[in-house]
């Protein structure tokens, strides 16, 4: 397969960090709803379910912001490696992945066929 074109590049770029950028607001609002609270601010006596309704919400947010933060990763190593040249390039067998792939996933890091044995691995 031919290697990408610097417009593909700085098109797959340009995405990652639109996605990048979405995240990051997404974490911090997550993040910002958990540390806010709700009305409770001023009340002296919290009942038990409040509290077990906070938990539970602020769980809510973890699990989000959990998986927020891994794409996030993911994302910001995607443009690392467009940064080094090695983007668009299987880091497991180092075949170029699919422009296909690259462009339904830009932050794809394997070839589909590494990518299905990475996730059997797991
Ligand atoms: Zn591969």
């Amino acid at each position: 397969m031919a290697k990408l074109t610097t417009q593909q590049l700085e098109q797959f770029q340009q995405r990652l960090q639109a996605r990048k950028r979405e995240l990051m607001g997404e974490l911090d609002d997550a993040q910002a709803e958990v540390l806010t609270g709700t009305d409770t601010v001023g009340r002296e006596v919290i009942d038990q379910k409040d509290l077990a309704d906070r938990a539970e919400e602020a769980n809510l947010h973890e699990a989000e912001a959990e998986r927020d933060h891994r794409e996030l990763l993911v994302v910001q190593a995607a443009l690392n490696r467009i940064e080094a040249g090695t983007y668009g390039v299987c880091i497991d067998c180092e075949e170029p992945i699919a422009l296909a792939r690259l462009e339904a996933w830009p932050a794809a890091a394997r070839c589909l066929p590494c990518q299905e044995a990475h996730e059997q691995q797991l």
